[in-house]
């Protein structure tokens, strides 16, 4: 059997059982007749592995030869889902693989079922993360990702009485045939310790860091292939080990060090996942983890460049670095130290280094999301970058000072220390005056950012501030996720689409073909039986795929309005109940999302719709209409499932609170039609696809900023004038959903009400509620609606990845494709 041709291993049927039977011999030491699914799985996965390896080495040959310019992405989370799937559907080889496995009876379904998701991420940061690293391999960019290889993975979630419970994700348990471990170029990254001001032979100052104590970075890399497979990056994750072999003399200053020693014993670094999104908690073992990280990718990108080049003032020539956030911001600091305290460089010419090679991206305008550490933590866990920072800062406002002389008030307000009862370190200034590119993630974000959130930085350098529209992937969220919208499209209009989703485009020409929208719909309609039968067996809701699945799947947060959702079907449910009002299009209700453990309003979210859902689901009039079911444990696997199969997608943030989002983006490009606020990038959406096309509802940014100022926006005037939405408060005060925990509701009442409903739920629900009914008319003409489905995906071309990806290039990065 002819395993080879040349160097490379072949890819017929043939070549890949043999490869599949050597693994599970050879390297797992099974026989074939006992081997298990999980054997299986890795004797696959060791299969496709071996044919990444041979193009990981050709890429890194390439881009070694060429002299290449870098571009390291740093992300505290990397939302991987799985991999196996993924790699076929990009080395093209699924096909074969799915046949070559079927002949040895194996259902190559099954095997990837079988395995955990990579939930290194909470959510749309780090999905974000793993979607430009897929679109960085298939444009042949030489793009790393580096962040933390976390032990345990994002929380699992599972429902008990209707409350979210979780449980640990233990991912690496059975190991992971897709990271290769690089213990010989482990990194050293001391923590802790004191500044000795001591000075130099020529008397000029000279701090030295002493005492400190060691951790080992282990780097684990795992393989990124791009689409069509000419290029294979890698996404490189440090794990944390303890180095007692490194020690120093150990600084001993009474017990509380100890005892905060002992907390963090080194190997706790890289243990954990933080699970909450948008919220910054400011925990030591938070900060420690940001160091660390930073820390190791700061020593291995300057090792990478010093193989090559040996001038540092070419470093932003050959390597650009991003911030996914203010997470990884630390590297600013710790570059300035390598550079300043390692390399012995003046500080200037540090610093111009430092600056030409960052860029920052901003996520969020959520002021309690907002990093600041305190000065005294800091000063504990890394006393040499706190210094660094002070000098960053001194120099900055002196400049601030001399431009705008006597402006106290600007100094104060840009400064990177915030001061009070205890002064912080703001992690965005730092980013900011560390970076020559500050961006955000859609129009309406970056514009709010210039004018609102950051207006000071905005006038002091206009020219970094830029925007980069976030977008997602087609390779894992159209022609994985979907494969039968995906063959049809490719039918259509060829496969060009895959590479550049623009040419979507030209499937609007069959937007009137009665043949075309007939086939569009039954791919439709079988992922809504597939989505049927995953809610029967995850969720235990019978649902009719006849009825219009309306699916709101996102972390669950007080800005998304999830609370929202849960309203619109109160009202329906009461509707039908007490009115005797039978809605024409019935509808299942598809939840998806996790909270975050500490967030108890989120978690109080949670188990208000799973007790509508008991209620309503029970009724036997409302049964016949509604459905309403949570999916447990959302996860990007779980996504690839629930998104094709829905028919509205929920996007509905209080205005200006979502910086873009790119759930939305997925159900578009899937043939869902959005109902959505104007904000983040459903406002884009909407200007692509038309507003013809979309359910826009709802408060704007000024008119939400016109409630919030004006100060007159009482949420009883609503409650009081509007019956419908009195009787939909009066509904939880009145223990409608919850007859056997009276009062467990009722905070939904005083939340809403005398809370005065910090999202304006009540200030939207009329608007909702009539945008909702427009949804009904238009599911009810079939025909129209798929007309708006056409266009929907048709226009989505924008939101692939590729193109943010190709914008970062081009505007911050500087480098192009190396093919
Ligand atoms: C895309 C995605 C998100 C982000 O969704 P938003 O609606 O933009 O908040 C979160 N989680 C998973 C698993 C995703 O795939």
């Amino acid at each position: 059997m002819k395993l080879y041709d040349g160097m490379r291993l072949m890819n017929t049927q043939e070549a890949l059982q043999g490869s599949v039977i050597h693994h599970l011999r050879y390297t797992l030491g099974r026989d074939w007749k006992k081997a298990s699914i999980r054997d299986l799985y890795w004797a696959v996965s060791l299969s496709v592995r071996d044919r990444l390896f041979e193009r990981l080495f050709e890429t890194e040959n390439r881009y070694r030869q060429g002299g290449v310019k870098r571009v390291y992405y740093l992300s505290m989370e990397f939302l991987m889902g799985r991999a196996l799937g993924n790699n076929l559907c990009n080395l093209e080889l699924h096909d074969t693989f799915k046949t070559a496995l079927e002949e040895m009876g194996v259902d190559l379904e099954e095997v990837q079922e079988c395995t955990a998701d990579a939930a290194l991420g909470n959510g749309g940061l780090g999905r974000l993360a793993a979607c430009f690293l897929d679109s960085m391999a298939t444009l042949g960019i030489p793009g790393y990702g580096y962040g933390i290889n976390y032990e345990f993975g994002h929380f699992r979630q599972q429902f008990c009485k209707g409350y979210q419970r979780e449980t640990s994700d233990n991912w690496l348990k059975r190991g992971n045939p897709w990271q290769i471990s690089r213990p010989e170029e482990a990194c050293l990254v001391p923590f802790f310790g004191r500044i000795a001001h001591t000075r130099d032979k020529k008397g000029d100052y000279n701090p030295m860091w002493r005492d400190w104590e060691m951790v080992v970075g282990v780097p684990f890399d795992m393989p990124i292939v791009g689409y069509g497979g000419q290029t294979v990056n890698t996404l490189r994750l440090f794990s944390a080990k303890s180095s007692e072999e490194f020690d120093v003399e150990i600084f001993n200053d009474g017990d509380y060090h100890e005892a905060v020693k002992n907390k963090i014993s080194s190997e706790n670094i890289s243990k954990v996942l933080y699970p909450s999104d948008y919220f910054h908690a400011g925990r030591l073992l938070r900060l420690v983890q940001e160091y660390f990280f930073v820390a190791c990718a700061i020593r291995d990108i300057a090792q990478t460049f010093l193989r090559s080049f040996d001038n540092f003032d070419i470093f932003p020539d050959k390597v650009a670095i991003q911030l996914n956030d203010t997470h990884p911001a630390l590297a600013i600091a710790e570059f300035m130290r390598y550079l300043v305290d390692e390399k012995a460089l003046p500080w200037e010419r540090a610093w111009s280094i430092t600056e030409r090679t960052f860029g920052y991206t901003n996520h969020t305008l959520l002021p309690e999301a907002l990093e600041k550490w305190p000065v005294s933590l800091m000063e504990f866990v890394v006393p040499r970058h706190l210094q660094i920072i002070y000098e960053i800062n001194r120099r900055f406002l002196e400049q601030i000072t001399l431009q705008w002389p006597g402006d106290e008030e600007l100094v104060r307000s840009v400064s990177l220390i915030e001061e009070g009862e205890e002064k912080q370190v703001r992690m965005s200034h730092l980013a900011m005056v560390g970076s020559h590119s500050v961006n955000g993630v859609a129009a309406l974000h970056t514009e709010l950012l210039k004018n609102h959130l950051l207006p000071d930085f905005y006038r002091l350098w206009p020219k970094k501030f830029n925007n980069k529209t976030n977008g997602v992937t087609p390779r894992r969220w159209l022609l994985k996720a979907n494969p039968g919208l995906a063959s049809l499209i490719t039918e259509v209009i060829g496969d060009g689409w895959i590479r550049d989703l623009r040419k979507l485009k030209a499937l609007e020409a069959s937007a009137e073909d009665s043949e075309f929208l007939k086939r569009l719909m039954a791919v439709k309609r079988a992922n809504k039986e597939r989505l049927a039968a995953r809610i029967w067996s995850d969720a235990y809701v019978r649902v009719d795929p006849d009825s219009l699945f309306d699916v709101h799947a996102k972390r669950i947060h007080e800005y998304k309005r999830q609370l929202l959702k849960a309203l619109h079907i109160v009202h329906q449910y009461l509707m039908i109940t007490e009115d005797d009002i039978c809605p024409e299009v019935p509808r299942t209700f598809v939840f998806a999302g996790k909270a975050a453990p500490g967030y108890k309003v989120a978690k109080q979210i949670i188990k208000l719709i799973n007790s509508i859902a008991t209620v309503v689901n029970a009724h036997p009039k409302a049964r016949r209409f509604l459905r309403v079911a949570f999916v447990p444990d959302y996860r990007v696997s779980v996504a690839e499932k629930i998104i094709p199969g829905a028919d509205l997608s929920e996007q509905i943030s209080t205005a200006g609170t979502e910086a873009s989002g790119t759930g939305n983006m997925k159900f578009a490009m899937n043939g869902a039609l959005t109902v959505g606020t104007c904000d983040g990038a459903n406002i884009e959406i909407m200007n692509e696809v038309g507003r013809e096309n979309i359910f826009i509802f709802g408060h704007d940014v000024a008119g939400i900023r016109a409630l919030r100022e004006g100060r007159d926006y009482n949420p009883w005037d609503i409650y009081e004038n509007d019956p419908s939405v009195k009787r939909i408060l009066d509904a939880f005060s009145g223990n409608l959903f919850c007859p056997e925990d009276p009062g467990l509701f009722s905070w939904i009442f005083e939340h809403l009400l005398y809370g005065r409903d910090t999202y304006y739920h009540l200030a939207d629900l009329s608007s909702y509620l009539l945008i909702q009914q427009e949804v009904d008319r238009c599911f009810l003409d079939t025909r129209k609606w798929a007309g708006h489905v056409v266009k929907n995906i048709a226009n989505t071309g924008t939101f692939s990845s590729d193109r943010t990806i190709l914008e970062y290039a081009r505007d911050i990065w500087g480098v192009s494709p190396a093919l």
